[in-house]
């Protein structure tokens, strides 16, 4: 660090001085000004080396004789400060996060207690850390560019705001406003930010020091919220909160936590109120659950990082058949300013896919996802076509028909044909070998499995499906692609059902056994939320199609053998025309507003001896074929680490995300336990056909663990 003199004369203002991740240099009228600009990275984080530098800097603010006001702002062009430097954080033993907890509340409090005025300059992303040091300055002013928010995730990562956060934001936006922004976890816009009185101002980011420089002239605020923050208020909300978290907050504990926090500490003085933050962020540093969620993150980041060119961009693509999946996906890539030519043999369903891809845009107006101008122009960027067209100058051709091999296979020799030596071919399949379709259409290096989640708008996990002789550069090239219509890729091999639908498809068998054998449709799906499942495995099978289930499970079967078998239940519910929701009828009745369970299918059973289940047996079952299934992919390397099989089945389907992953709960349940309930399981009931795999028996004899530690490198 260079060393300065203490002149703060006008003249001065040129005087720039560099430490390492914040500049500091004086303003005209003794104004300090401190940018946030990180070397070497797009984003500024908190890490120990910068709170270290920042008390340092403030050790010389406070040395500086009559200084009216200090301005914190960043350098960088979308963020303002994204919060604690998690990659850090993730590496970090017990004492060293209780270290960093601290470090950063002592900091945060050094600028809340100084004698001046501050205000935090805000232009880009203030999230966590970086929104609570916000919070420690007397005033925030905020751009009014769309890539500024304001927003408090903790909660979302099984920990809490612990830096001032909890302590300070009821006292600037009143209790109800705080807890609920500490619990959604949500970002709000600069706007929102004015109106609810975090921001003072709201204004072009031309005019940002500016009006920073203007807000130090109005001095420290002496408005404290007055409105709800009495004991009674605050008892009476922490009650709601309590009983509206209810049923997360045992998988949550922090949600739990910054309630109690939050709404204890409005009648408590500041020092106890962080104290009592203090108290539960170490608790809940401990907790598996925030290492998982934190390690998640991370994860999430990593692939979505741009990793092929940023001037590779895909711009003509094709879609071929305008099913439920082609038209979820010409309708994400419109969106995302690609041009869509849609293609299908059926005239008709050509008009059903235009008619949910304009359904699916109307939906997003009222989400305020977008807006009636961006609709238009997506729309145009969209052309129907009936029948066999030249492809020669598209860039990529994503195939999305029937899930049958025959007609893939048929289909991809035409599409070779059709298509331009530089266009990329891709298919969605859910669990047919790429490889096969690939060698059949006669040019195996070109051809990739890019296999979307339904619903496409929802889910962001794609599966890129390398085939045994698929160019590498097609690979990344797809990795990329999916990068750039921000989506979250994973690269997994060309083994039926990739990792997603192999892992999930013995778990919804197993729950349509279940059922077959007495257990009632409500036990089943209460049993998997419970365990952490967004819904429950009988509701999942109507929102996918029963149709689709059975194929994919079909082509399992034939790949794996009884194992992955479907029950007689669902064949006859097919007969039936009990498709689930898209024939309004499955395992549930999905004519209003709530699914109620189907009885129809129940009745055939009727006959069956009831088996009662209790709610653990059930979730025991479903739970660990599930992460035998897991075991057995990585087993197989399906995917090249056990960090991919778990995040695919994260952000793929719901996985209990606070678990890490069905590797990650083999290492939590230990394999010893997990071998013998299995074990136990196919000796007590016929029924069952799942014996622990190789890797779960080698783990149980040998004690080791698939990841060294949670949340941490394998
Ligand atoms: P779908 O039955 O809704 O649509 C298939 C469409 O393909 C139909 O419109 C049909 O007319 C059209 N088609 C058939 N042959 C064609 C051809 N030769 N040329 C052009 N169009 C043709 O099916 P879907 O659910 O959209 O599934 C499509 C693909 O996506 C399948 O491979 C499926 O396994 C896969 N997938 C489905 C889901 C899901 O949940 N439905 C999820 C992921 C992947």
């Amino acid at each position: 660090m260079k060393t300065e003199s203490l002149k703060t004369s006008a003249h001065e203002s040129s005087v720039a001085v560099e430490t390492s991740h914040i500049r500091r240099h004086f303003m005209p009228d003794r104004i300090c000004v401190l940018t946030f600009d990180r070397i070497g990275s797009s984003a500024n984080v908190f890490d120990r080396a910068t709170l270290m530098e920042l008390d340092r800097h403030i050790d010389f603010v406070e040395r500086v004789p009559n200084l009216r006001g200090l301005v914190l702002v960043s350098g960088k062009k979308s963020i303002f400060i994204a919060g604690a430097d998690l990659h850090a954080v993730s590496r970090m033993d017990t004492e060293e996060l209780r270290g960093f907890a601290v470090l950063g509340q002592r900091v945060f409090s050094r600028i809340a207690n100084l004698s001046l005025t501050t205000v935090a300059a805000i232009h880009g992303a203030a999230m966590g850390g970086g929104a609570e040091l916000a919070l420690a300055c007397d005033r925030r002013v905020m751009s009014d560019d769309s890539a500024t928010r304001i927003g408090w995730p903790e909660t979302s990562l099984g920990i809490l705001p612990a830096w001032g956060g909890c302590t300070r934001l009821p006292v600037i936006v009143g209790l109800a406003k705080a807890l609920e922004l500490i619990v959604s976890g949500k970002s709000v816009s600069a706007l929102a930010a004015k109106e609810m009185g975090l921001a003072d101002a709201v204004i072009p980011i031309g005019c940002l020091i500016e009006t920073a420089l203007e807000q130090i002239w109005l001095g420290s605020p002496e408005k404290r919220f007055q409105g709800w923050n009495n004991y009674v208020a605050s008892t009476f909300l922490r009650t709601v909160y309590n009983h509206r978290l209810s049923n997360q907050r045992r998988h949550y504990p922090a949600l739990g936590q910054a309630v109690d926090v939050t709404t204890r500490g409005v009648s408590l003085p500041v020092s106890e109120s962080l104290k009592a933050e203090q108290v539960a962020i170490e608790k809940l540093f401990s907790t598996d659950t925030s290492k998982n969620l934190i390690h998640h993150f991370l994860q999430q980041e990593r692939a979505k990082k741009r990793s092929g060119p940023e001037s590779c961009v895909i711009s003509n693509v094709a879609v071929v058949g305008a099913g439920v999946m082609g038209a979820g996906i010409a309708h994400w890539l419109a969106g995302r300013g690609v041009h869509v030519q849609l293609q299908d043999v059926r005239a008709e369903q050509l008009g059903r896919g235009m008619e949910s891809i304009q359904k699916l845009f109307q939906d997003g107006i009222r989400r305020g996802k977008t807006n009636a101008t961006e609709m238009r122009n997506a729309l145009d960027r969209i052309t129907p076509v009936q029948g066999d067209v030249p492809l020669r100058h598209m860039d990529l051709v994503i195939e999305a028909a029937t899930e049958r091999m025959e007609l893939k296979c048929a289909l991809f020799r035409s599409l070779v044909a059709r298509s331009g030596p530089r266009t990329m071919l891709a298919t969605n399949t859910s669990a047919l070998s790429v490889t096969r379709i690939a060698e059949a259409a006669g040019a195996p290096e070109r051809i990739v499995g890019l296999h979307f989640f339904n619903p496409v708008h929802r889910m962001q996990l794609v599966e890129i499906v390398a085939g045994r002789r698929t160019d590498p550069e097609l690979v990344r090239r797809m990795v990329s692609f999916a990068q750039q219509i921000g989506k979250l890729p994973v690269v997994v091999s060309d083994s039926p059902g990739f990792v997603v639908n192999r892992i999930l498809m013995p778990y919804l068998m197993e729950a349509a056994h279940l059922f077959e054998s007495g257990a009632a449709v409500g036990d089943i799906d209460a049993a998997m939320c419970d365990f952490g499942m967004p819904m429950g495995p009988m509701r999942l099978m109507d929102e996918i199609g029963l149709d689709v289930a059975a194929d994919v499970a079909r082509t399992l079967t034939r790949a794996f053998g009884d194992r992955l078998g479907s029950p007689a239940i669902l064949s006859r519910m097919l007969d039936q025309g009990l498709l689930g929701c898209k024939s309004s009828a499955g395992f549930y009745l999905h004519d209003g507003r709530n699914a109620k369970p189907n009885p129809e299918p129940a009745r055939w059973l009727a006959d069956h001896s009831a088996t009662r289940f209790s709610r653990a047996e059930l979730q025991q079952r479903m739970g660990l074929v599930m992460l035998n299934e897991a075991a057995r992919c990585w087993e197989e390397r399906v995917a090249i680490a056990p960090e991919q099989i778990d995040f695919a089945m994260v952000a793929g389907t719901g996985f209990a995300p606070f678990r890490g992953g069905p590797l990650r709960c083999i290492d939590t349940f230990g394999a010893a336990r997990i071998v013998e309930c299995l074990t136990d399981m196919v000796a007590s009931r016929a029924g069952l056909r799942f014996a622990p795999c190789v890797l779960l028996q080698e783990l149980a004899e040998s004690g080791a663990k698939i990841f060294s530690k949670p949340g941490g490198k394998k």
